[in-house]
């Protein structure tokens, strides 16, 4: 039997040098975490179905499309997340955080699961990180969220970032602009795409989040849903854009962005970087305010807002710029080369002792050729050498070679940690 096993459609193995780059992204996101004081919380990868139903919404592409689901063998309905905020309310209200103060918040970092047809930066498997902050309705809020998904990316590097932000009013303004959006859809059907002809009805305002280029045109002369807005909504943007000119934070008004998902009340916002390449790769984190979810989803009514951010997109880009970021725990600093049976046998306890004492030290433990394993030491770049021979295994000593300059001391195996560290300035 040829049996020849891969990975599911759109998902992949992950090996270090792509974990270098996630792990480069999660500093920059644990870092925000503690300066806004957010923190962290993972939640299972599968959750009841209803969740995404309820909250995400079942009009939407994730939901009718895209998601992963099954039925366990103790027959209840599951669904591997595609996406966070659904997950984190519904850890919300069943811990019991409505009576934590206010605002509760919490990020996370982790796997999402979307059945999306495969092409270039789309996959099955993803990871997004995730800021949400539940509790308060005051903007201030939404300017917080905005400004630390701006911190992030411009921590790693980005630059030329622009917010592309638009309110979509609560749930009353929306059912208005609905009207109004049906019905000048409505006498333009038939230049629309097939999915969004069928979208009128259920679910008009997907149509302005539509890439085809003929929906795209007929969206151009659309209401626009800031016309539509009632006072509190129009004074809740209206404060936020004051917060963000404050903040400095450059934003583009964009009336027709509407986002994906069904939860959204008020503002929604996406960021990119404001370049010919940033256009092409689109937004790089995108959210908004959710301040009817909390009770959709069974808990009291409370206001909240949080968005999402895709780190393959990231770090992908990353790649392109920026040289492998390698932590410094993973350089070794010093090789420790053997040569015989004994000497083999004391390395063993050597290397321990290193590791230990926190230096980092290569070793091939598994070659006998003095050379080969230079030639290894060579190649990690490493300024010292230990070298441990049959003689200086039985008189308790190591030899110490600086690489650079090929000079050789011989020190008491027991002070050889200690020498070491002195020799590369690490504090004792
Ligand atoms: P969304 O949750 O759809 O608003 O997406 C937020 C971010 O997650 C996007 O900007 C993408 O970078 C990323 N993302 C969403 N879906 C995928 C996917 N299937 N593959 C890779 N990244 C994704």
């Amino acid at each position: 039997m040829n049996l020849k096993f891969q990975t599911p459609t759109g998902m992949h193995d992950l090996f270090q040098e792509e974990w270098d780059y996630f792990d480069k992204v999660k500093k920059a996101c644990s870092h925000m975490a503690d300066s806004y004081e957010f923190t962290r919380i993972e939640t299972p990868i599968l959750e009841d179905t209803a969740i995404f139903e309820k909250g995400t919404g079942a009009n939407t592409d994730i939901v009718e499309k895209e998601m992963y689901s099954l039925t366990s063998k103790g027959g209840d309905r599951l669904t591997l997340r595609p996406e966070g905020t659904p997950g984190v309310v519904r850890s919300y209200i069943q811990n019991g955080m409505q009576n934590q103060p206010k605002p509760v918040k919490l990020w996370y970092f982790g796997p999402f699961f979307r059945h999306e047809r495969p092409q270039a930066g789309r996959f099955r498997q993803f990871h997004q990180f995730g800021f949400e902050s539940l509790g308060v309705a005051d903007p201030i809020i939404d300017a917080e969220i905005i400004q630390i998904f701006y911190n992030i990316l411009k921590e790693l590097g980005f630059k030329n970032l622009l917010v592309e932000i638009n309110s979509t009013g609560d749930s009353q303004c929306k059912a208005n602009y609905r009207k109004a959006l049906m019905g000048y859809l409505r006498s333009r059907q038939t230049g629309l795409c097939t999915d969004c002809k069928r979208r009128i009805k259920k679910n008009p305002l997907r149509i302005l989040d539509c890439k085809e280029e003929k929906c795209q045109r007929i969206k151009k002369g659309a209401p626009q849903i800031v016309d539509h807005l009632c006072k509190e909504c129009h004074d809740h943007f209206k404060n936020l854009l004051e917060f963000l000119d404050e903040k400095g934070l450059p934003y583009n008004l964009n009336p027709y962005l509407v986002r994906g998902l069904d939860y959204y009340t008020k503002t929604v916002f996406e960021i990119y970087e404001d370049t010919e390449d940033g256009k092409q790769i689109g937004a790089l984190a995108g959210g908004g305010r959710y301040d009817d979810l909390v009770k959709m989803l069974g808990g009291k009514p409370t206001p909240a807002c949080g968005a999402a951010a895709g780190v393959e997109r990231i770090a992908a880009i990353l790649k392109q710029r920026m040289k492998r970021p390698i932590s410094k725990e993973k350089i070794t600093e010093v090789f420790l080369a053997q040569v015989g049976e004994i000497a083999k046998k004391k390395s063993l306890k050597l290397f321990e002792e290193f590791r230990e004492a926190g230096v980092k030290v290569g070793e091939a433990l598994h070659k006998d050729s003095l050379s080969a394993q230079l030639k290894i030491a060579d190649r990690l770049d490493v300024k010292f050498v230990l070298i441990l021979g049959q003689k200086e295994a039985i008189d308790e000593q190591v030899i110490i070679r600086e690489m650079k300059t090929g000079n050789q001391d011989v020190v008491d195996l027991k002070k050889a940690v200690n020498e070491i560290k002195k020799r590369l300035k690490k504090s004792i």
